[in-house]
């Protein structure tokens, strides 16, 4: 990340309203800091400008890797990953009921929460739990 200019890392925070693009995990709640990720990875040629640049918690980082695709489990298609620099997230998701599960809406939506393991990390639902008691959680925006 020390590629990635101090004022660069500031304007992509603000723009993903730090919090991860994914998860939508604030950074208030998150001990480690929300990683700058690369929308398209640089293992595939991705770049550092910043149109290529968003924000993502350690877990969803991870689980992205570098990948850029994945398949729908409904469809069986290969779909492009959620871009959440150019994708609003409550097209392609919603929080189940009681909000501790991303559910993916579209190709996108689902084959997403798959690769990035958005609703199945038992650690995740256990503190999404707590934020939900709390009323922390899930974010209606
Ligand atoms: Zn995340």
């Amino acid at each position: 990340m020390p590629r990635i200019a101090a004022a660069v890392d500031r304007r992509i925070r603000a723009q993903a309203r730090n919090r991860c693009g994914y998860c939508l995990s604030p950074q208030s709640l998150v001990l480690s800091s929300l990683e700058i990720e690369h929308l398209t990875p640089q293992a595939k040629g991705g770049s550092d400008d910043e149109s290529n640049l968003w924000l993502a918690c350690s877990v969803c980082n991870r689980h992205k890797s570098d990948k850029t695709s994945a398949v729908d489990p409904e469809t069986e298609e290969t779909v492009a990953l959620f871009n959440p620099r150019t994708q609003d997230w409550f097209e392609h998701f919603r929080w189940s009921e009681d909000g501790l599960r991303v559910i993916g809406l579209t190709p996108i939506g689902r084959a997403t929460v798959i690769a990035l393991r958005l609703s199945d990390i038992p650690r995740t639902l256990t503190v999404r739990g707590y934020w939900v008691r709390a009323g922390w959680h899930p974010p209606e925006d």
